[in-house]
């Protein structure tokens, strides 16, 4: 008999048919209920064994955490919390659990604790329903490009370029570390290595985007992206995934148009699309929140934060203005702040973007025209000479999410920015040729893939809404 998933079960409720079923036991109470979970779905089937009828050697092995397939009838359920259940007439152990070493027990673990068991912590409520809401998010990120006419791009993951200036990598290479040749000069001679040249993993798949953009129109990157920054931060990962549209003939305010319906999109997709798990989500969360302090505590549950972010509109505000209200806003008057704000110019921290959105905005906000000088060369310097046509986008919890702009394509502008950043113009020969033929404006943007699933999940630490999280000092399994 063909098993059929306890997803479609819930759904469909053949009460009087026979079916079969293949999970892994969450509990077993009372030799007699199993509630059997199959990853389709949050909920799980309740199971009804006969114990008189089951041999002793059959009711041992059924123990949290074994895989079993079972077979029977689908009844109306007398008991609470179901509709249906399972009246079990054959048990096979597909798969034993010794009991006792099992660490995925019936209670709550800590995030922390299951981080060292992630090949089995998604056998747990929590992190099966994170993995199928990033799951529908991955799939509406698709889903919303190939609807507007954007093409998927796969842009290199081992780059020749360290010109991406998007942060510290990860050199690639196949030169025996103990004895790497060397040149005249006694350094190393990466000529001899893989590629005849440095190579890393890449920071960015913008740049090569950009060149499909100019050519397929509007493009989009989702792929894995590496920083070896040593951030230890609940929001940073040394392997991320990221989204990166690139469209030809959008200025910045077309790409902020963009990235705000695109974000709005895939979490009404999820809204749509993954109510239990969310609501779930949206209970841990409360629960969570409740064991905080008052003032701590955040006003908005997750359901009630997605929808915020769907309803109203994101608020745009130049660097100059938040620059404004930042020197005079309170915890900065009050040396709160630990980078304090008192020139125009200063890159912010994470300390301000937080105030800006979660104290005085209250809502998801874009920064845009930032300095020239805090930002990449590749940004389109405005007529100002003094800011570039640059926009991140902040959101409550997460802080950045976005980061994004208008490219220069002017070809003599953007030779002058690489020389004045000190940047080798041969390392970014391609790049410039594109300004020479047939250069047209053009923006696009980064989304953190893991940090959207974050807001989305409403989970406080970013290693815990990847499967295997890469981190300084962690890259076990
Ligand atoms: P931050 O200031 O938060 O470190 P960034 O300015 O270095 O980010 P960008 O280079 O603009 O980030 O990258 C685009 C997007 O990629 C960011 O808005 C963020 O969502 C995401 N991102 C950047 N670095 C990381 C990281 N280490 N882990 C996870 N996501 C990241
Ligand atoms: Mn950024």
């Amino acid at each position: 008999m063909k098993a059929t998933k306890i997803k479609t079960l819930l759904h469909d409720a053949p009460v009087e048919t026979n079916q079969k079923v293949q999970g892994w036991v969450r509990t077993f109470r009372a030799n007699r209920f199993i509630a059997l979970n199959d990853g389709s779905t949050l909920a799980n089937l309740q199971c009804v064994v006969d114990f008189e009828k089951t041999p002793e050697s059959i009711l041992k092995q059924i123990n949290t955490g074994a895989a079993l397939a079972l077979e029977g009838k689908i009844i109306e359920s007398q008991g609470k919390g179901q509709t249906i259940e399972l009246q079990v007439n054959t048990i096979e152990i597909l798969g034993p659990s010794d009991p006792d070493s099992y660490p995925i027990q019936p209670k709550k673990h800590s995030f922390e604790f299951l981080r060292e068991k992630a090949h089995l912590r998604v056998r747990t409520s929590t992190f099966a329903a994170v993995m199928r809401v990033r799951s529908a998010l991955s799939f509406a990120v698709h889903q919303f490009f190939q609807s507007h006419g954007f093409y998927y791009v796969n842009t290199p993951i081992i780059t020749g370029s360290d010109a991406e200036g998007a942060g510290e990598m990860f050199r690639v290479s196949t030169l025996d570390p103990l004895h790497p040749p060397k040149n005249e000069a006694g350094t190393i001679d990466f000529k001899a290595d893989f590629f005849g040249k440095e190579t890393n993993l890449t920071v960015s798949g913008q740049l090569e985007a950009e060149a499909y953009a100019l050519g397929l129109g509007e493009v989009y990157t989702f792929g894995p992206t590496f920083r070896a920054e040593n951030s230890n931060t609940a929001r940073h990962l040394a392997e991320f995934w990221m989204i990166e549209p690139e469209m030809a003939f959008y200025d910045l305010n077309d790409n902020m148009d963009l990235a705000e319906k695109f974000i709005t999109y895939v979490l009404s997709y999820i809204l749509e699309n993954c109510k239990e798990d969310l609501e779930f989500l949206d209970d841990r969360l409360t629960n969570e929140e409740s064991s905080k302090p008052q003032a701590e505590r955040s006003q908005m549950g997750l359901l009630e934060k997605i929808r915020f972010v769907i309803e109203n509109d994101f608020k745009r505000v130049s660097y100059t203005e938040a620059i404004e209200i930042l020197k005079n806003s309170t915890p900065n008057k009050k040396k709160k702040f630990q980078y304090p704000v008192n020139n125009w110019g200063v890159d912010l921290q994470s300390e301000h973007e937080r105030f800006l959105v979660e104290k005085h905005f209250n809502c998801p906000v874009i920064l845009y025209d930032y300095p020239a000088n805090i930002k990449a060369f590749y940004m389109r310097r405005n007529d100002d000479e003094k800011t570039v046509r640059a926009m991140d986008i902040l959101f409550p919890g997460i802080g950045e999410i976005v980061g994004g702009s208008q490219r220069e394509e002017r070809l003599d502008v953007l030779q002058k920015r690489i020389k004045e950043m000190g940047i080798d113009e041969k390392e970014l020969w391609w790049y410039i040729d594109l300004r020479r033929f047939g250069s047209v404006p053009h923006s696009g943007f980064g989304l953190g893939f893991e940090r959207l699933v974050q807001f989305a999940t409403g989970m406080g630490n970013i290693r815990d809404v990847i499967p295997f999280p890469r981190t300084p000092q962690n890259a076990s399994f």
